[in-house]
């Protein structure tokens, strides 16, 4: 047993706000909320994976491919035709040129972020991150001994303050996070701020990585990534996945991309973490890679439908809602409902409406008072599921407007 109090397990649970007050790991909010909707009944709204198949030409190639024999060791960097595939869509989509040994090929954008941060941090750097976070970041960063430096983002639009971020960007930064489009709270980063970002790296010595796995899931305007940017290539990690545009995040089919040099360090941990993995689903997500535009397109007019139809109802409903510009979340205010704490409005909303969500607070220090009373939704659902749970918050909606 490992007890030690700066045991590698402790640093990654506390960064992550999962050590309970015994010192031992507590169980994540998710895991807490999905018992929750199935003990009551509730739908779950709480976690972001897809509950509709991916695209039948991609999940038909995997079955192919474990039918055709591949189903031993990849090449360490991936299949080849799968690196030639990430790099047509960085062409495509993004015109970013990228050579073979600028692409990695890992176990979901979690592995590529995982090797990134432990390849890039050393202990006592600090890493820059965007506040709310993915829980992910500051385990990663915790693992590797960092100092994480949080950049908050408030509500409603949960917009980046340029001013906010230089203070928080020093000569001691070497890593800035980026995330965009950003989760949990749906929100892109402008042009201006993407160029002030690479302004400090270059000011600071600064390395950035950008975890863009929504990319193809913006509402309003395109995806813009910051390696696209003049001067960001060249100091800049990008990492993405299949898991979100092709609906199969149990795939942990991801990439990381970026200067040779860099992607040499990435490759140095990443082949003692899981070496290789998921041979049979890489030439599947090179075959999504390039499906038509028509596929792309259609994908971001479902999901902004989806997106309409919950924030539509979470407003009868009685929250306020901050309606996302991209990803698979709904942030909405539970205060005007009365709630002013969202860690019991979670507990109270499968009985009050049937439905379960979870903090927004799992994704902030403690100290974030002003994300207390907000919700997170999640819309990644099939449209008879949203439809039941638009239902459902129509009806408390009603209700309360009849107490009234
Ligand atoms: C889902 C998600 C990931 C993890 O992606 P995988 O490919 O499943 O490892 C990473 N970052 C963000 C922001 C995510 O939402």
């Amino acid at each position: 047993m490992n007890d030690a109090p700066d045991a590698p397990w402790r640093r990654a649970a506390a960064a992550a706000g999962l050590l309970g007050p015994d010192g031992a790991p507590a169980p994540t909010i998710f895991a807490e909320m999905t018992a929750l909707a199935r003990r009551t009944g509730a739908l779950n709204l709480g976690q972001g994976f897809p509950d509709e198949p991916g695209p039948p030409e991609v999940t038909e190639a995997a079955i192919r491919a474990i039918r055709d024999g591949v189903n031993q060791y990849s090449p360490g960097r991936g299949e080849p035709d799968l690196i030639a595939a990430i790099a047509e869509h960085q062409r495509r989509f993004h015109g970013i040129s990228l050579e073979d040994p600028q692409i990695l090929v890992t176990a979901g954008a979690t592995e590529a972020l995982a090797a990134t941060l432990l390849s890039q941090l050393n202990p006592g750097d600090e890493i820059v991150v965007l506040e709310p976070y993915y829980d992910a970041y500051v385990a990663l960063a915790a693992l590797a001994g960092a100092q994480i430096v949080p950049v908050e983002l408030h509500g409603p639009d949960y917009r980046l303050d340029l001013e906010r971020l230089r203070t928080a960007v020093t000569d001691r930064t070497a890593v800035i996070l980026v995330n965009s489009p950003h989760n949990p709270t749906g929100a892109v980063l402008a042009p201006e701020a993407l160029d002030a970002i690479i302004a400090l790296a270059h000011r600071h010595d600064a390395l950035i990585v950008t975890d863009e796995v929504y990319e193809h899931l913006t509402y309003e305007a395109p995806h813009v990534p910051i390696a696209a940017r003049p001067g960001g290539f060249e100091r800049t990690l990008s990492i993405s996945s299949a898991g979100k545009v092709f609906s199969v995040t149990g795939w942990k089919i991801g990439w990381v991309s970026g200067p040779a040099a860099l992607i040499e360090q990435v490759m140095a941990i990443k082949q003692y973490l899981t070496f290789v993995s998921g041979a049979p689903f890489q030439p599947a997500v090179a075959v999504g890679l390039r499906l038509p535009d028509a596929f792309f397109e259609g994908l971001r007019t479902r999901y902004r439908a989806k997106r309409d139809l919950l924030v539509g109802a979470l407003t009868e409903a009685g929250f306020a809602v901050s309606p996302p510009a991209a990803g698979y979340f709904a942030l909405a205010d539970a205060a005007p409902l009365g709630l002013a704490d969202a860690r019991t409005a979670v507990r109270e909303l499968p009985g009050m409406a049937g439905v379960v969500a979870v903090p927004l607070g799992a994704f902030a220090r403690p100290e974030r008072e002003d994300l207390r009373s907000i919700v997170r939704f999640a819309f990644c659902k099939s449209d008879a599921l949203l439809e039941d749970a638009a239902g459902r918050l129509r009806d408390l909606g009603a209700q309360r407007g009849s107490t009234r």
